[in-house]
């Protein structure tokens, strides 16, 4: 994308007006994951824009994974989040850190904010608790527990760290104003008692920290100058700034962007683990779900989801991003980067009459039209063919520009045929269609320039390899499918995938590896299912079609 044409990033603003006043140290950015799910999409736009900014400004970006809630933590989420990053494009190398390694830093910190009067050990139960906070409209009323003298409330912290008391018995509390308008400021709570096995720390705490206050010290410790995170935490943000000026550490800046929503799709972490757990899809690398381990699964090329991320901006209002952009920056790069091959997906014979029987040809064809280094493959021509069932029509109209007896189509990469006749069975479903070539078009073009409308995929029935392929549909029926509904699960299209089995592909298509993008002439782009495929069975997921359909139907 050239400079001119990227979108806004108000972020940048900020930096360079920060710099330019010589007020900022050498840009620090964080992306912090918490490790409870895979990654998904809108976690891609944080990972392009912090990342990115680092890049930019010759600064530093870690991979912070935020893991202070031990129950719904896991190590298979910690080792699929780094290599979703790694895939995008992004390596942390050594900047890799677990807030979990500071828990002992951060206990001193709550101990010094115990010490300066700022915290206290507050044993309201949480019913208590939540009549306490006030409502929106309400003022809170102080806890009981407030003025508990400094030492009680260091014995008490103490004893919840050795582990003396059960869950929910006590809470650490900062204090700050039962009456603030801000309800983040009604005395939040900064530690609570978990029992839970701790996937990093194992059974060393008894005690854990509070999001927002492990977040900010975090921050602070890891020296970060801009802490990057979505809307929803611009509440929070004089929370984290109390913290960390009570606690007198550095003192990085958070700034609030939007966050991705996209049509069609859920985007949090609570459902998309509901779809995988409740088995509406195979598993968080579905390839219908917006997770990057789904969309590289479905063939998703990485630079398009940076692309796609470039191209929608950095702003500071929340918005629904239509799926049809990303799927253009995707169609936009595959077109560049994939090989193309033949495969008939739905097949019927096309007997060449005049062609030679037993002759095999071998004619050349471009692997891609767009990369003059991808080289050429060699394909088999002989007298029988396949081709698609809808590239024949017995009484055809008149702007069909498919085979139709009497009418000359191209056969790409080979011939000229006109179609002679064809064959039907005793329930009048045909089953061959004959045709002559014209020897003087090799390669598919005519030296007298005659010009024919239609071109059309085959392939050889002495080359033709089955293979399967799965064909995918949005997994949401409806634009956005948490509305009006109770359960956004309602919404989920029983249709969204489809299993094609007995596709025809030409044999140089055996040879492929996953992870690489091809385009099927005419169809669409489609990848290989390292995952689901077996030697004697190779299934190949459809990325996408070659054209909007969608977007057009839409819009008639
Ligand atoms: P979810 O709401 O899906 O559970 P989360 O915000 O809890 O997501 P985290 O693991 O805490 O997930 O997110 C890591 C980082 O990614 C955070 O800084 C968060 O703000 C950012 N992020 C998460 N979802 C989006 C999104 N849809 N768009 C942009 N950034 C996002
Ligand atoms: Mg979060």
């Amino acid at each position: 994308m050239s400079e001119e044409s990227k979108p806004n990033n108000f972020i940048k603003t900020i930096i360079d007006k920060d710099l330019a006043e010589n007020k900022s140290k050498p840009v620090a950015t964080r992306f912090p994951p918490e490790p409870n799910g895979y990654l998904h999409i809108g976690h891609a736009k944080s990972i392009c824009l912090n990342f990115g900014l680092a890049t930019e400004y010759s600064g530093t970006c870690n991979l912070r994974f935020d893991d202070s809630n031990p129950a719904k933590e896991d190590n298979e989420y910690v080792e699929s989040i780094k290599e979703d990053l790694k895939w995008l494009g992004f390596e942390p190398e050594e900047r890799v850190y677990f807030a979990s390694d500071y828990f002992e830093e951060m206990y001193q910190h709550a101990l010094k904010l115990i010490e300066a009067g700022k915290a206290y050990v507050c044993s309201l139960s949480a019913e208590e608790m939540r009549e306490y906070r006030g409502t929106l409209t309400e003022p809170g009323k102080d806890s009981p527990y407030r003025e508990r003298s400094i030492e009680e409330n260091l014995d008490f912290f103490k004893r919840m760290k050795a582990g003396e008391f059960e869950k929910g018995e006590h809470l650490l509390r900062a204090k700050i104003d039962m009456a603030s308008g801000n309800i983040n400021l009604r005395d939040p709570a900064l530690y609570r008692i978990k029992t839970a096995c701790h996937h990093h720390t194992g059974n060393d705490w008894s005690i854990y920290p509070m999001y927002d206050f492990c977040h900010c010290v975090s921050d602070s410790i890891e020296g970060i100058t801009y802490s990057l995170c979505t809307l929803e935490f611009e509440d929070h943000r004089p929370l984290y700034d109390w913290i960390l000026n009570e606690l007198d550490i550095h003192h990085p800046r958070q700034i609030e962007f939007a966050r991705l929503n996209l049509n069609y799709m859920v985007l949090s972490k609570r459902k998309l683990l509901e779809l995988v757990e409740d088995k509406h899809v195979a598993g968080w690398d579905d390839p219908r779900l917006p997770t990057i381990a789904g969309l590289r699964r479905r063939g998703y090329t990485a630079k398009a989801i940076r692309n796609f991320c470039e191209s929608i901006g950095v702003a500071k209002a929340n918005s629904t991003v239509d799926i049809g952009m990303l799927e253009f920056s995707l169609r936009e790069d595959l077109n560049q980067v994939a090989q193309r091959r033949m495969v008939v997906s739905d097949p019927i014979k096309l007997i060449v009459e005049n062609y030679p029987e037993g002759e095999i040809e071998e004619l050349d064809a471009d692997n891609n039209p767009n990369d003059p280094d991808a080289g050429k493959r060699k394909i088999k021509f002989s007298r029988e063919l396949w081709i698609e069932r809808e590239d024949f029509l017995e009484d055809a109209p008149k702007k069909y520009f498919r085979l139709t007896p009497g009418k000359e189509v191209r056969l790409v990469h080979a011939y000229y045929v006109t179609c002679t006749g064809f064959e039907k069975d005793a329930d009048g479903n045909v089953t061959e269609v004959r045709c002559t070539y014209d020897p003087s078009t090799k390669g598919g073009w005519s030296e007298d320039k005659r010009k024919v409308k239609g071109t059309i995929h085959w392939v050889s029935t002495e080359d033709a390899k089955p293979i399967t392929v799965n064909e995918y549909d949005r997994l949401f029926a409806v634009e956005n499918p948490s509305e009006g509904v109770e359960d956004y699960k309602e919404n989920i299209n029983p249709d969204s995938l489809k299993v094609i089995e007995g596709c025809l592909a030409e044999s140089s298509l055996l040879e492929c590896k996953g992870g690489t993008p091809y385009q099927f002439l005419r169809q669409g782009y489609f990848c290989l299912d390292a995952k689901d495929s077996s030697s004697g069975n190779l299934v190949f997921n459809k990325t996408i079609g070659l054209r909007d359909s969608w977007a057009k139907a839409k819009s008639k």
